[in-house]
């Protein structure tokens, strides 16, 4: 079957259906479509790791589509690009021809190469797998100690289960905090139940489904969830031969080398002209609003996509939201209202604020990216007490 519309987009998730509407405000009379690769409406991710453990009301996870007046099709893959033709082929055999075109394909998660049983908590579907084995009491062993790993980690706690989190790395969030902060939040997950076995990885399996760890002992579990972070989907911008660089590679109008086909959310790879680098991220934040943005500019409108996204993330009753580079690697610059319960961390190289970590600290989101973008130079003594800004 053949279609025929102004504007299609392939990936019907955050950033995907954040692109329609604005395409439909930008564009009233535009043809648009949306091809998505899950049996699903767009939803918000988030709460399959947070909101979806308190409450449980899947209804409130539904992003806004009907508005944009679109063609949904859902439960299909894009599987090629003709750049020439302007056609994008589906998995069921379909073309679509397009004016414009927005890649906003999200990633996959990355995968251990055994455990068939193992959830990767990325999709509705992978939360409904979860919540079915997520029964209070049940053990539950959680491979990764980054951000999903965390989380989901004191959800499930929280939610009645018996959860033992397992991962290399000396603490929780090694890689983002500084090391006592680390250190605290580790100390603060075994206080709230969780059995937490830093330094550790999963070999495979033993005979019995049990986990075989890297310290030599089993963990029986009645069901695993991993988060080990995702790859980008670029295959389809990959083989039609558009610029790929740990992400489609796109300009402040988030288009590709391609300037009839754009991208964004956490396939794109956008500059970022505070951290004067070209930068990837997984963020809602930046999902939404440059799906926003990549719609105002497939409608013709000037749109740049110019501010740093930010993060945010709930465990137990910690809550943070950060901006702009979290690597623990950077000079750390430790400052706190009550040690490791509320404060900033502000994260410095070369002279510069990168990153900026507000741990329980809120409504400072645009002063952090100010403070961000400003020249300096700033070290450890006068950057302390920039945040938060009355
Ligand atoms: C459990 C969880 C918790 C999170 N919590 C937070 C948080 O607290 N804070 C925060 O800032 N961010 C959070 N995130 C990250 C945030 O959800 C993502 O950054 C956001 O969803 C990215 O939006 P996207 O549109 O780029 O990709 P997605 O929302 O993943 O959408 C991409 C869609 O494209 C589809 N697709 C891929 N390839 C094809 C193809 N070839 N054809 C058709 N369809 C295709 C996929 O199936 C998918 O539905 C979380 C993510 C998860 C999974």
């Amino acid at each position: 079957m053949e279609h025929a519309f102004d504007h299609l987009i392939v990936g019907a998730g955050m950033a995907g259906s954040a692109a329609a509407l604005a395409l439909r405000e930008a564009a009233p009379d535009a043809t648009i479509a949306l091809i998505g690769g899950e049996a699903h409406r767009p939803y918000n991710r988030p709460p399959l790791s947070k909101a979806l453990w308190k409450d449980g009301k899947e209804a409130d996870i539904w992003r806004p589509i009907d508005e944009a007046g679109a063609t949904l099709q859902l439960g299909r893959r894009a599987v090629s690009i003709d750049r020439q033709a302007h056609v994008v082929r589906d998995d069921a055999g379909d073309a679509w021809r397009y004016r414009k075109l927005l890649l906003a394909t999200g990633g996959t998660p990355r995968r251990l190469p055994f455990g068939e049983h193992i959830v990767y908590l990325r999709t509705l579907d992978d939360y409904r797998r979860l919540r079915q084995a997520a029964r209070g009491g049940a053990r539950i062993a959680v491979i990764g100690g980054g951000f999903i790993g965390s989380e989901i980690a004191a959800s499930l706690t929280t939610a009645g289960c018996r959860v033992t989190m397992l991962f290399p790395e000396a603490t929780i969030g090694a890689r983002a905090y500084p090391k006592a902060l680390a250190e605290s939040v580790s100390a603060y997950y075994l206080e709230k139940g969780v059995d937490v076995r830093a330094g550790v990885t999963v070999e495979g399996i033993a005979a019995g489904g049990a986990l075989a760890l890297s310290d030599g002992s089993l963990l029986a579990a009645d069901a695993v969830v991993a988060g080990l972070g995702i790859t980008p989907d670029v295959e389809l911008a990959q083989a039609a031969g558009l610029e790929v660089d740990n992400g489609i590679v796109v300009d402040t109008h988030l288009r590709s080398s391609d300037p009839d086909i754009y991208a964004a959310g956490d396939v794109a790879a956008f500059p970022a002209a505070a951290l004067g680098r070209r930068l990837r991220v997984e963020h809602e934040n930046a999902a939404v609003t440059m799906g926003e943005r990549a719609g105002r500019c497939m409608a013709g409108q000037d749109a740049p996509y110019d501010e740093l996204p930010y993060f945010y993330s709930d465990l137990f009753d910690l809550g943070y939201e950060a901006v702009g580079t979290l690597d623990a690697r950077l000079e750390t610059v430790e400052q706190w209202v009550t040690p490791y319960r509320e404060g900033v961390v502000y994260y410095l190289e070369g002279g510069r604020v990168r990153g900026v970590l507000l741990w329980n600290t809120w409504d400072q989101v645009g002063a952090a990216r100010a403070l961000i973008a400003a020249k300096g130079p700033f070290d450890a003594a006068s950057v302390r007490g920039k945040l938060p800004k009355a």
